[in-house]
């Protein structure tokens, strides 16, 4: 997967400006559509995270989202 040097998605989510739409029942499923942008990201899930990155704008990590 090729990863843009964006760091755009994750200040964005982990700052507050964009509510990352997590399904609290869910929280190992990832969001698969950029909320900045709706692309459609490349998503990666192993059984206790994932990652999904947006083409535009970077990279995000569930255990990120964990503090
Ligand atoms: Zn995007």
């Amino acid at each position: 997967m090729r990863v843009p040097d964006s760091t755009e998605l994750a200040d964005a989510v982990l700052s507050g400006e964009i509510a990352w739409p997590i399904n609290p029942a869910r929280p190992y499923d990832a969001p698969r559509i950029c909320p900045i942008c709706e692309r459609r990201m490349v998503v990666k899930i192993s059984p206790m995270a994932w990652e999904a990155c947006c083409s535009r704008h970077g990279l995000l990590r569930s255990e990120w989202l964990e503090r």
